[in-house]
């Protein structure tokens, strides 16, 4: 069902074709991530109508592993955003927390898990899109290490940093569905073997004794005093189970939001160059010279939220700019992943609050995207840095459900899936 605060874009079903390990399961499926023959929209009027012909690598995979597809999920107009407000098909309400966001931007794969409408979902990670959600609705997410999971299929908002990853009601079963689409794909040249026969289930054994993990200072400070409670309470949880938890420093993190905008926003403008109503897209009839109809049907067909990040994304790659802006967000970057690599030499696993605050209320941030974009402080690091983390309810404030991330070193699956594990 479209619009108005539904879970849904579009409700048809896709039947696997063999028993496999995901027989009996329904599956929602963001609405970036192509299905052959059913509409993928990516929460966009400019591709209401848009049909792929063929399917994404993981919804290939899903179907040989038995699973059943319930429907496009809802999401941020083409990721774009932290809240499912910008889908041109309405905003998603969040299911266990009345007149509240479910997050973003993959709003409508958390809900539809939150709410029982389907087993599993897969989402898309740019800057916390899987992690978000999983945290505001009170359940699961894995964003995977780049390259470990076949982007081939995923409508691209910003390539260098964005993964497919799952959304469950526990551990145990997003790392059964990540272990479904991990792995190597000819179709798409960033994946990798590492890490592809993992067994990632197996890890969800809760055994952290012994285990040490570093609580970046940076990554708690800026967060809300009920987060923070549910944080620490989490730390002492794992504490009483064997761990060993203790407070490192990553300093380049303060500068990771803006990093990420400059770089997510440029490769946007690029990424969305196709839809003009020509090669891609919503298209008006338009009279005019080229320049006139590609104006037109953007204009006409993509939201507020898009035409900014286009814009902003234009001007940061022209000429003139690119070194002030693209090339020193780029550094700003390497270092946040050197950053993560040092620590990672004296520890086996980060932790942090998923998201600075509970779920906003609907209707809140719309108009202040700079409080949106801070909103990510806490997500945007990992993807920057290529690593795989995961989001973990641990409790509510105020009633309303806070989220723990573990981030791991690169192909740490296993050690994140491990610790998410023995907080459930
Ligand atoms: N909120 C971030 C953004 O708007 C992340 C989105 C995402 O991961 N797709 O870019």
């Amino acid at each position: 069902m479209s619009g108005n605060g539904t879970i849904f874009i579009t409700e048809e079903t896709i039947e696997g074709d063999e028993d496999g390990p995901l027989a009996g399961k329904s599956v929602a499926v963001k609405d970036n991530i192509s299905t052959e023959g059913i509409r993928t929209t990516c929460g966009s009027a400019m591709l209401e109508d848009y049909v792929p012909p063929y399917d994404a690598t993981v919804v290939t995979k899903l179907k040989s592993a038995g699973a059943t597809i319930v429907g496009k999920a809802n999401m941020d107009e083409f990721g774009m955003g932290t809240t499912t407000e910008t889908s041109a098909f309405g905003a998603t309400e969040n299911p266990v927390a009345e007149g509240k966001v479910p997050g973003g931007s993959s709003g409508g794969s958390a809900a539809a898990v939150a709410a029982g409408e389907a087993d599993l979902a897969l989402g898309t990670d740019t800057g916390g899109s899987i992690r978000c959600p999983a945290a505001f609705c009170g359940v699961v997410g894995i964003k995977p290490t780049y390259g470990l999971v076949s982007r081939y299929g995923l409508v691209a908002y910003a390539n260098s940093l964005e993964q497919i990853g799952p959304i469950a009601n526990s551990v145990e079963e997003s790392a059964e569905l990540l272990d479904v689409i991990a792995g190597p794909d000819e179709h798409d040249a960033t994946t990798r073997d590492e890490g592809a026969d993992a067994n990632y289930a197996s890890a969800a054994d809760g055994d952290v004794d012994g285990l040490d993990i570093g609580v970046p200072t940076e990554l708690v400070e800026g967060a809300d005093s009920g987060v923070v409670e549910q944080f620490w309470d989490a730390m002492d949880d794992l504490e009483s189970q064997g761990a060993t938890v203790h407070e490192v420093s990553l300093p380049s993190v303060e500068h990771a939001v803006e990093a990420y905008y400059v770089i997510a926003m440029s490769e946007a403008s690029s990424n969305l160059a196709r839809y003009d109503g020509v090669r891609y897209g919503h298209s008006g009839g338009y009279d005019g010279n080229w320049n006139e109809v590609f104006s037109e049907a953007r204009e006409e067909a993509f939201g507020d939220e898009v035409k900014r990040r286009i814009l902003l994304g234009t001007y940061a790659l022209s000429a003139g700019y690119h070194d002030k802006y693209y090339k020193k967000a780029q550094d700003a970057r390497a270092w946040v992943k050197q950053d993560f690599d040092s620590a990672f030499e004296d520890v086996d696993v980060l932790a942090s609050p998923t998201m600075p605050t509970p779920p906003f209320e609907l209707g809140e941030s719309l108009d202040d995207p700079l409080q949106m974009y801070l909103a990510d402080a806490n997500t945007v690091p990992v993807n920057l840095a290529n690593l795989p983390a995961i989001s973990v309810p641990a409790g509510e404030t105020d009633g309303l459900p806070v989220g723990v991330q573990f981030i791991g070193p690169k192909f740490g699956e296993k050690q994140v899936i491990r610790t998410g594990s023995a907080l459930e």
